[in-house]
């Protein structure tokens, strides 16, 4: 295969939390893929560090060993592996405490570019901030790469924006979002700021109404101690469904620059009303052997596995075009998708019940990566004029052949773009802040009324109550289709 990437610069990644699990599933296989693709340079260094007493082979055969399980077998060429895997080295250390700081500090190298991946719970931040400065292991080129969650609220969040802070300047902080590291997210800028046909239409004087979707068929069983402290609302919305929400409803930036882009973002964040309580539906889902409450400690838990909401975004283009989020766990489908309903067209010429509908622009983060648009034709053949509606269907896979839509996954993508001092794809401290401040105030009502969530059935589209929020607009979800 002809690679089509540009090598980046010369590298020593360290990646804190090197044997968890998030390392050995997404992280060492992304950069393998990295590797695989001739992105990653020969002086590439990886360097996993942990407590666990490791020597470097020992660590080498966990890389090995996860490459084989998470990467394709097409890919996993036994040359290039062995290869890969003669980057790849290992230090133990504490991060609570001095022991391997100094041995760590003694293999970093200058002259090439120090990221330092944070793969560990957030209570080691601080900690390891402190201590990269203390061994002298940071200088003003070297990033850190901080994973979610990124606070439980927005105390915690400016508390840990604090303590980054005392160490490293919001230039070499890359808090991740993957979902800005998806492919389609990327091409739903591309598509709306690299067409003349979209960005016009794109207000409420042409868009009825914008839904975005990221349901789960899996359940929270093995996370339950985690999830339960957090919820639908802490776990999805307030991250991953609000950066999809901030690239839909973003004004064009003027450059394609992190500052530029991230600035249009905080304006939309910060232009979100409050959500009445009536505009939320919030579920667990409750069945026979497969109930939410078998899956958490507390078996009485109030927290949602579901939540449903319809925002207003109060700024000139948006006003009186509602965007109804959902996001849940146990739903009938795995899908994550932005769709974009067009009005109706404002008078019909046809006769009625030609069957004419609206346009609607589907994004797809998940399955099947891709666009589609809906629109409307006449149905081929005699019998007079009966419209139908037609998708221009561009799944990635479809359109640009398999080579092509193999695209990198969203972990090696974003990794890659921290070696390149690339920020654009990266959540600033200020936009994790305004997230939470927007959505503290809703998890504090339902914490003052002692909320219930309302019950759904395992595998089905979440709660009754959900259908009506937009069917007393006159609206409906989209069908939950694989
Ligand atoms: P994990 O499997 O529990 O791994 C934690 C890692 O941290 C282990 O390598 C552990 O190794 C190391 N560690 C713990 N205490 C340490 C210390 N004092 N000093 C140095 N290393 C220490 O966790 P994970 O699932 O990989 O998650 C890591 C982070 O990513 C968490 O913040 C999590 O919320 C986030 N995240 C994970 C996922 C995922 O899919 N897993 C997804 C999104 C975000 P030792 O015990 O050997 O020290």
């Amino acid at each position: 295969m002809v690679s089509r990437v540009i090598p980046v610069d010369p590298f020593d990644l360290v990646i804190f939390g090197g044997s968890g699990d998030l390392a050995r599933r997404k992280i060492l296989p992304g950069l393998y893929r990295r590797f695989w693709d001739g992105q990653m340079p020969e002086e590439a260094r990886i360097i996993g560090a942990a407590r666990s007493e490791m020597d470097t082979e020992g660590y080498q055969q966990f890389v090995r060993d996860a490459v084989t399980e998470f990467v394709s077998k097409r890919k996993c060429d036994s040359d290039l592996l062995d290869q890969f895997i003669g980057k790849i080295d290992y230090v133990a250390v504490d991060a609570k405490g001095t022991d391997g700081w100094e041995k760590l500090a003694g293999i970093m190298r200058d002259g090439v570019v120090k990221a330092y991946y944070f793969s560990v719970g957030p209570n080691l931040f601080g900690d390891i901030a402190e201590r990269l400065h203390r061994f002298n292991i940071a200088d003003e080129d070297a990033r850190i790469v901080v994973e979610k969650p990124f606070g439980h609220n927005l105390e915690t969040a400016k508390a840990l924006n604090a303590t980054l802070a005392e160490h490293f300047a919001e230039t070499q902080i890359y808090r991740i979002d993957h979902y800005l590291g998806k492919e389609t997210v990327q091409n739903l800028m591309a598509v709306r700021f690299g067409n003349m046909l979209f960005e016009p239409l794109w207000n409420a004087q042409y868009v009825d109404h914008i839904q975005i979707t990221v349901a789960e068929t899996v359940g929270v069983g093995g996370r339950g101690e985690y999830y339960d402290r957090s919820g639908a609302m802490r776990d999805m919305v307030q991250n991953h469904m609000m950066q999809l929400l901030c690239l839909t409803a973003m004004e064009p930036p003027s450059r394609f620059d992190p500052d530029a882009v991230r600035d249009e973002k905080l304006k939309v964040i910060r232009a979100l009303e409050p959500v009445e309580p009536v505009d939320i539906v919030r579920g667990q889902y409750r069945g026979k052997g497969d109930d939410y409450l078998d899956d958490v400690e507390d078996r009485g838990s109030l927290t949602e596995s579901y939540v449903a909401m319809k925002i207003h975004v109060a700024n000139w283009r948006w006003n009186g075009t509602p965007f109804y989020l959902r996001t849940g766990k146990r739903m009938k489908a795995r899908v994550s998708e932005i769709v974009v309903r067009f009005k109706e067209p404002p008078h019909s010429i046809f006769e009625e019940d030609t069957g004419q509908s609206a346009n609607e622009l589907t994004i797809r983060l998940q399955p099947n990566e891709g666009m589609d648009l809906t629109v409307t034709i006449k149905e081929p053949g005699p019998g007079g004029m009966r419209l139908i509606d037609v998708p221009l269907d561009m799944t990635f896979a479809e359109a640009l052949g398999e080579e092509a839509a193999d695209v990198p996954d969203a972990y090696e993508r974003l990794i890659m773009d921290v070696i390149r001092g690339n920020q654009t794809l990266f959540m600033r401290g200020d936009e994790v802040e305004a997230a939470w401040a927007w959505t503290d105030p809703i998890i504090a009502n339902w914490t003052e009324r002692e909320d219930r969530p309302k019950s759904y059935e395992p595998g089905s589209v979440g709660p009754e109550e959900a259908l009506m929020l937009l069917h007393k607009d006159g609206r409906r979800w989209r069908e939950l289709r694989p």
